[in-house]
C-alpha cells in the first residue's frame, strides 16, 4: 500500500463536483451536449459530475497516452477515438487533470478539426504551476500544488484509482 497524505477528502470532492455541475448546467441552458470522458483517469469524475447535471448528455470516450512513469513527455498517442459525430454539437471534454497541458492541447486541437458547435473543457484538478502550453479551461474543480496525486481516478501504475479521496505521495 502506498503511503499517502489525504489532499482532498471525499466529501470535499463531491461538494465541489456538485457546484461544477450547476455551473455547467447554467452554461448550456438545457441544450443537449456530448460529454467526452478522457479515459482512463476521468471515469470517476465523469460519472459523478454527469449524475449531478441536468443537461441532457450523450456520453463518448477518448483515450490518449503520454506518460512514461510519472513525467509527462508531450508525446501523445491516440489509443481510442470517439465514436459519435460531433459536428455542429456542443461538446464538453471531461478530463481528470491538466498538468503540462500537452494532453488537453492535443485533444482540443484534434476535436476542433471535427467542427463542433462549441468545445468546452472541465477538469477536476489543475496543476497550474506546471503548465508548458496554454489551453483554455472552462471549468476547474481544484487548483492543486505540484505533487503527484493518487486516488479518485488518479493512478499509480494503474492501481489505486478507486480510492474515494485524492491523496498525495508522502515525501
Ligand atoms: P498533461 O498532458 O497536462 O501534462 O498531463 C495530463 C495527464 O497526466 C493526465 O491525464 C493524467 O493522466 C496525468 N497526470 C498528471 N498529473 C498527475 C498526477 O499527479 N497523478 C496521476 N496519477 N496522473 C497525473
Amino acid at each position: 500500500m502506498l503511503d499517502l497524505d489525504v489532499m482532498i477528502d471525499e466529501e470535499t470532492i463531491q461538494k465541489r463536483i456538485g457546484e461544477m455541475a450547476e455551473e455547467i448546467d447554467k452554461c448550456y441552458h438545457g441544450e443537449s451536449i456530448i460529454a467526452i470522458c478522457v479515459l482512463r483517469g476521468a471515469i470517476y469524475f465523469t460519472v459523478d459530475l454527469t449524475k449531478k447535471m441536468k443537461t441532457p448528455i450523450e456520453t463518448d470516450f477518448i483515450r490518449v497516452s503520454s506518460y512514461v512513469g510519472t513525467e509527462s513527455t508531450g508525446n501523445i498517442i491516440m489509443k481510442l477515438d470517439i465514436s459519435e459525430n460531433i459536428e455542429n454539437r456542443d461538446v464538453l471534454i471531461i478530463e481528470d487533470i491538466i498538468d503540462t497541458g500537452y494532453t488537453l492541447k492535443y485533444l482540443r486541437d484534434y476535436l476542433l478539426t471535427k467542427n463542433p458547435k462549441s468545445l468546452r473543457i472541465a477538469v477536476l484538478a489543475d496543476k497550474e504551476e506546471r503548465r508548458k502550453v496554454e489551453v483554455p479551461i472552462d471549468f476547474v474543480g481544484f487548483k492543486i500544488p505540484d505533487k503527484f496525486i493518487v486516488g479518485y481516478g488518479f493512478d499509480y501504475d494503474n492501481s489505486y484509482r478507486n480510492l474515494p479521496y485524492i491523496g498525495s505521495m508522502k515525501e
